[in-house]
């Protein structure tokens, strides 16, 4: 069985979870879903990455110790994660022992390898923030935080020699290797590291500055800075170092999906640090886009940070789930607002999707005592929509492939489109009027009917309960779980004689 390994970032603990991580999260949720669709072997890894000096104070603040902070905000996420209906493998935080004693496992291994060395730090120190500050941040010379102008402080720490890494990172990404997407977003790797000398990479902190970290096996007066720690857990949320056999089964990663203001780091620091242990690179690396709210950037400060928890509680999560995928394409910044929620809800959910299942249950129960009715002679339209079916799957699936959810979405629904025109043109009202049509009302209600049941499939990896209602109320035996693509999709398996069972509105309009 092919396997296949999907993960999404390790979300800092600082912020609580917000549709900005949703957004990713859902993602490689929908990911893992279609490729389990498949039968493939799937291993969907998410988590938290919770250590630093910013996380301590944050602690502190709140009159916490970093443990317990950090256990109620990793909580946080995995709530909010099974609200969504995320279907993770494995939650890792990088204060999992396991984890932190393979981080010690490798920082040694660096160090016996001779990549890392210890020397000067020069940096500009914020008292108040209790960390160094890139001078880019800085706002007139002052920490923009704590208005105040930061120290000029030199330190001995350890450094990793990142600067060695350039040709081969250049060769590896330029001959896709280790690939990159979308094309700009490799362009743009690429060019940088055409263009400007990789500096070795600062990878620790003196224990003063930095408590709450892992403790380097070397000099156990320093922890390490966040990069060794927070990338490590690729690997060792699927065992590495500790389950051989699952590790050598999932890894090299199929797909790491990321935003891209950590693009840079997971195409040199990452990539680096995998080839000084020896281990493979991940195949691929995706880049999503990020998204405004009504125009507005996401901010604690203006006041528009989304919960998606409430937001699935008051839409529903599939239809969260839709609109937040088919909004705008995944590699593309976009933008989202409640209104065009609300507007493609009703447009797509109630009216187009909803209303066929409810309208075609409607008519099996009115014209056929709710009985799932024989197939019989097929006519031209009839075919057509079995055309445009695996019409439907074979574009969706095409898009899936390239991470463009919102098209795969559009031609689904261009499918279930197909289906209520198709129903408006063969007016299975009328048909029921006459006695000879009796067969051919057979037919058409059988076509349509086979039609929603291969949406129900499609919109799986979506939608999952949307599916699985939809599967109840077509009354069919066989397990949901149990269908793969593509064989489940072949044309006309709906078993006829089986009785229907209508349920509720699956998307009741929003007034
Ligand atoms: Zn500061």
């Amino acid at each position: 069985m092919p396997k296949f390994y999907v993960t999404t970032p390790i979300y800092y603990v600082n912020q609580p979870p917000h549709l900005g991580t949703a957004y990713p999260t859902i993602a490689a949720d929908v990911i893992a879903r279609y490729h389990r669709l498949f039968g493939q072997d799937v291993f969907f890894l998410t988590g938290t990455d919770e250590h630093g000096a910013k996380v301590a104070q944050s602690a502190e603040s709140v009159g916490k110790s970093p443990k317990q902070f950090c256990d109620e905000i990793a909580d946080q996420f995995k709530k909010a994660w099974g609200a969504l209906n995320i279907s993770n493998d494995h939650f890792i935080r990088t204060t999992d022992s396991e984890h932190e004693r393979a981080v010690k496992w490798a920082l040694q291994r660096l160090y016996d390898g001779e990549y890392v060395y210890r020397h000067k730090y020069e940096g500009l120190y914020c008292v108040g923030c209790e960390q160094y500050i890139p001078k880019s941040s800085l706002v007139q010379g002052k920490c923009p935080l704590h208005r105040k102008e930061p120290e000029l402080l030199t330190e001995e720490c350890y450094f990793f020699k990142l600067s060695q890494f350039q040709d081969e990172l250049l060769t590896r990404i330029s001959k896709r290797e280790l690939k990159i997407e979308p094309v700009q977003r490799e362009n743009e790797v690429l060019s940088f590291l055409r263009g400007e000398k990789l500096q070795d990479l600062a990878i620790s902190r003196s224990k003063s500055k930095v408590r709450w970290g892992i403790e380097l096996p070397f000099d156990r007066s320093h922890t390490t800075y966040v990069w060794v720690d927070a990338f490590l857990n690729y690997l060792t949320g699927i065992g590495w170092l500790w389950d051989g056999e699952k590790f050598e089964r999932y890894w090299p990663a199929d797909v790491h999906l990321i935003g891209k203001d950590i693009l840079r780091v997971h195409a040199t620091i990452w990539p680096s640090l995998l080839l000084a242990l020896g281990v493979e690179l991940p195949r691929k690396i995706f880049v999503h886009g990020f998204f405004t709210v009504n125009g507005q950037k996401m901010s604690k400060s203006l006041g528009n940070v989304i919960d998606p928890v409430f937001l699935a509680g008051k839409y529903g999560v599939d239809a969260l789930r839709y609109f937040i995928l088919g909004a705008f394409p995944f590699g593309q910044d976009g933008d989202f607002s409640l209104q065009r929620l609300e507007h493609r809800y009703n447009a797509d959910l109630a009216n187009d999707l909803g209303n066929l299942a409810s309208r075609l249950l409607a008519m099996v129960e009115k014209y056929r005592g709710g009985i799932i009715p024989t197939s019989g002679k097929e006519m031209e339209i009839d075919l057509n929509l079995r055309r445009l079916a695996e019409r439907a799957f074979l574009e969706a699936d095409k898009c899936f492939r390239e991470f463009a959810f919102s098209e795969a979405l559009a031609r689904i629904w261009e499918f279930i489109r197909g289906i209520n025109k198709y129903i408006d043109e063969v007016a299975p009202w009328s048909l029921a009027k006459k006695e000879e049509q009796r067969e051919r009302l057979d037919m058409v209600l059988y076509t349509a009917l086979e039609g929603l049941r291969i949406v129900a499939l499609l919109i799986r990896p979506f939608m999952p309960s949307t599916s699985k209602e939809l599967w109840n109320q077509l009354s069919i035996e066989e397990k949901l779980e149990t269908q793969r693509f593509p064989r489940a999709l072949e044309w006309g398996l709906l078993k006829p004689g089986i009785e229907v069972k209508r349920g509720k509105p699956l998307f009741p309009r929003i007034k």
